[in-house]
């Protein structure tokens, strides 16, 4: 089965039912909606892209994201959303990686990406909102859906490894299916007159929750800022109303602050689902207080889309619970559709509260890393995805993350991998060696901070590193601190042991001494 059967049977049965809204306007029922995802298909199939083939997305959050999407899955094609917010030579990485045949953008991101394009050949289209180009895309007209087989490729989500080079986890239908399923029994049952605001970026989770939208024929509304405000939020929420929307805990974070300072009316929130990274206890405890019980936890990771636990809204608002503050720092429990376990380093399942790494297994895995077969053997192993997050189970079967077995460091919601920043770092002259690790940081998360051990005993100039890193990755990923080192501490493989370098910054007790800093 094809996904795009969802909105081919919401436009069926529910035409007239509001599709689409940019900000509180609305522009499109599901009946056109579909005409127009039909119409970009007819544009697709008629350009020679068909099924097998791959259409990259790399544009912010705009009313033509579902179109384009949908309009993909219809033509049978698969789709390689790119984060909005990547260097435009990380998108051309993926773009090449992909060997998408096509590319839909916006104005803003193709200035500084259409003349790098000549380094991805297998791009033979490229559609820009708002162009001509783009108006004939959809003036071909329509072509009846594509059939496609529950195995094939959906969605190539690219995500990062520790070595620094993004993976593309191919998500099937069977694996949107199946997260969809487990969206309704274990998130959140969806009615038609909610709607999926997309505040966080469509690329990533808020993008594939419109799949449980598009089944429940419920609305879809892109913020006019294209991105998360929270006034604006605020405002969607008594203009729009019933909104429910997947944020980061950073984004959820900055939302309570400003219901309480503007001591806004909540009733127009239904469902913040939170994930993507931590969330600490007294924040989620101080969004109940402020917000309600309209809160409900997922953890997932690109290998297994948005769908590995979920703490319910029921369990969030049990306060009488006598664990209840321990739930609150757990991801829940394993979802429907998915089989969980905790494992030591052999694959052994192990009893509840002892720590090991998390396993999944479910309709809901992925294939396998594209075009990267040792890395899927190295994540699919005796039948079991191997997570890399590091957790431990309770005798009811709550799981508490307890850290990631990568170094990934995750920023505002966004994953950071510090071996990319480490080489661009390394490619400064002033520097002999670096490591990149997150500190706490109250407000994000965790934040960047690079280890430095200067090249001659010379101090490189910090703000010289900075605009290294802004010529070559994304904004969000370059170190927010710096610190200069004599030595990075290493095992008795040389292997840098980053471990101490967070225990230093985190400044906990017990901690070893920080590696001394040069003056
Ligand atoms: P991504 O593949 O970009 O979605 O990142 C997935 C990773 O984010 C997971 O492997 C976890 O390490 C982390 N993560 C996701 N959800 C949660 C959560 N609810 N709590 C803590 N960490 C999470």
């Amino acid at each position: 089965m094809n996904v795009v059967q969802l909105l081919v049977r919401a436009a069926r049965t529910h035409g007239a039912r509001p599709a689409l809204y940019h900000g509180a306007s609305r522009l499109l029922d599901y009946r056109g909606l579909a005409a127009r995802a039909a119409a970009v298909a007819g544009g697709l199939r008629r350009r020679g892209l068909g099924p097998g083939d791959r259409v990259a997305l790399f544009m912010a959050n705009c009313p033509e994201y579902l179109e384009a999407m949908y309009g993909a899955w219809w033509a049978g094609l698969a789709v390689v959303p790119i984060n909005a917010k990547l260097h435009p030579r990380e998108a051309l990485f993926i773009l090449e990686h992909a060997r998408a045949g096509a590319l839909f953008t916006s104005p803003d991101l193709a200035t500084s990406l259409l003349p790098l394009l000549d380094e991805a050949p297998a791009i033979r289209h490229v559609f820009e909102t708002g162009t001509a180009g783009y108006r004939d895309l959809l003036g071909a007209g329509p072509v009846p859906p594509a059939r496609r087989r529950p195995e094939d490729l959906a969605w190539l989500f690219y995500t990062s490894g520790t070595t620094g080079r993004p993976k593309g986890v191919m998500q099937t239908n069977r694996m949107l299916l199946a997260m969809t399923a487990c969206y309704f029994s274990d998130v959140d049952p969806v009615d038609a007159a909610d709607a999926a605001v997309y505040a966080a970026p469509m690329s990533h989770g808020a993008g594939l929750y419109s799949l449980p939208h598009m089944a429940a024929a419920a609305r879809h509304v892109v913020p006019e800022s294209g991105g998360f405000d929270p006034a604006e939020l605020a405002g969607l929420a008594s203009s729009v109303g019933r909104l429910s929307m997947f944020a980061a805990p950073t984004m959820v974070k900055r939302l309570v602050a400003h219901v309480e300072a503007a001591d806004a009316d909540p009733s127009g929130f239904k469902t913040l689902v939170y994930g993507g990274g931590p969330m600490y206890v007294e924040d989620i405890r101080r969004g109940l207080a402020v917000m309600g019980d309209r809160f409900v936890q997922i953890y997932g990771q690109g290998e297994s889309p948005m769908t590995i636990t979920a703490l319910p809204r029921q369990q969030l608002a049990d306060r009488g619970h006598p664990r209840w503050l321990e739930r609150l720092a757990s991801v829940g429990y394993a979802q429907s559709q998915v089989e969980m376990r905790v494992a030591d380093e052999h694959g052994e399942p192990l009893p509840d509260g002892e720590i090991g790494e998390v396993q999944v297994r479910g309709d809901v895995v992925m294939a396998g890393y594209w075009r990267d077969p040792q890395a899927s053997a190295r994540a699919l192993r005796g039948g079991w995805l191997w997570t890399g997050d590091v957790g431990a189970l309770d005798a009811e079967g709550f799981l508490t993350l307890k850290d990631r077995s990568k170094d990934v460091i995750i920023s505002g919601g966004s994953n950071i991998y510090p071996r990319e920043i480490e080489e661009v770092l390394l490619a400064h002259p002033g520097v002999a060696e670096v490591a990149v690790v997150g500190a706490p940081d109250p407000e994000w998360g965790e934040e960047v901070v690079a280890f430095v051990v200067p090249r001659d005993g010379e101090r490189p100039d910090p703000a010289a590193l900075d605009g290294l890193c802004l010529d070559r990755i994304a904004r969000f990923k370059r170190p927010k601190r710096y610190r200069f080192v004599d030595a990075l501490p290493k095992n008795h493989y040389g292997k840098v042991l980053k471990t101490e370098l967070k225990a230093a910054l985190a400044g906990g007790r017990n901690e070893p001494a920080p590696p001394k800093e040069t003056t």
